[in-house]
């Protein structure tokens, strides 16, 4: 083949490549105007290169983010260095619909992209061409993979009958907020909250009557509660509350009105009302607490003391 001939073909099967690699390729001047455009821009944006062909990439894109675009450009541009981004920086540069089958839960594709500065005959950096892949692929799994593990870590700090926190969650709370109160000269009281003769539901009414009522001691908790504080289940039908920034005589007021809730509702079994009371131990914080395990037992002295009182009480730990 004549030397003039084979350049021709190179030429066109260069095309022809270009046309059909599985990579979004754009040659853009320094005034952001398209020169270059290939079949993977044409087929997922629907613009022909003759309709994209010296027009501004911000007016032909507007969902471009222009300040970082032109920021992330500018070394290739200036500093002729390659640069780079990818999806979990920017989940795309082009906004183009997904539609691979597989991963058909993603509306739009996902992509990385290179920066690559073109220099000229002189050496100067005169275009940049960007080099985008899909990676929607990539995306989908690993956002997937994240989702379903902030689904198990959220299953396994949650209390499956009340939906609260449960004991391990509590007890992770309770060394963090020992530590933060380690560090400042802020207040904070525990207390713990137990149900009065809770054998005596499950044994008359059944132990769903026992679960429904322990749901609903669960569901006024979470009532009287602020964003703040911290309540869990701690096992069986003790709860667990840590009142953030609050000193013994707030948490009392608190204790009193959570005690006198229980009291004052109800639940309704088989068309029987049933009503319980509770007891609440509290203790507030000391620095004499280096574990949280203290805090706790003098809380849970508190709430003997309740019990051994005749129930139905709120008690404040003394002085440790
Ligand atoms: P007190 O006033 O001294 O606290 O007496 P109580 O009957 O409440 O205390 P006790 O510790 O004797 O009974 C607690 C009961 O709670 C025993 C256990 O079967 C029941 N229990 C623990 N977890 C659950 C649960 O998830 N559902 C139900 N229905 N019962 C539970
Ligand atoms: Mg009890
Ligand atoms: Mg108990």
């Amino acid at each position: 083949m004549p030397a003039a001939d084979f350049n021709m073909h190179e030429i066109h099967w260069l095309m022809d490549m270009f046309n059909t690699v599985d990579v979004g390729l754009v040659v853009l001047d320094k005034q952001y105007c398209v020169c270059i455009w290939n079949g993977f821009m044409e087929n997922h944006s629907g613009l022909l290169p003759s309709a994209v062909k010296d027009k501004d990439i911000f007016d032909l894109f507007p969902s471009i983010d222009e300040p970082w675009f032109r920021k992330k450009t500018e070394s290739a541009f200036v500093l002729k260095n390659r640069s780079f981004t990818i999806w979990e920086q920017k989940p795309y540069i082009f906004r183009f619909k997904n539609y691979r089958p597989i991963t058909g839960k993603a509306d739009h594709m996902y992509q990385n992209a290179t920066f690559l500065p073109l220099t000229s005959t002189t050496g100067e950096v005169t275009h940049i061409c960007i080099i985008i892949y899909d990676v929607t692929d990539e995306a989908v799994n690993k956002l997937e993979l994240e989702a379903a593990n902030n689904q198990l870590e959220v299953i396994s700090r949650t209390d499956e009958l009340t939906k609260l926190p449960n004991r391990r969650f509590i007890e992770e709370s309770l060394a963090k907020e020992l530590k933060r109160l380690e560090r400042s000269a802020g207040n904070g009281t525990l207390l713990i909250l137990d149900v009065d003769y809770f054998k005596k539901i499950n044994d008359t009414y059944g132990h769903s009557a026992g679960d429904k009522a322990l749901r609903h001691v669960a569901s006024v908790l979470r009532s009287t509660l602020r964003e703040s504080d911290m309540v869990g289940r701690y096992g069986g039908e003790e709860f667990i509350i840590s009142l953030f920034d609050t000193d013994v005589d707030g948490a009392k007021i608190f204790a009193e009105r959570l005690r006198q809730k229980i009291e004052d509702t109800e639940i309704v079994v088989d068309g029987k009302n049933i009503t319980m009371t509770i007891s609440i131990g509290m203790a507030q914080y000391h620095s004499n607490y280096s574990q949280y395990e203290q805090w706790v037992k003098a809380a849970d002295a508190a709430l003997y003391e309740a019990k051994q009182g005749g129930r139905n009480q709120v008690v404040i730990a003394g002085a440790c």
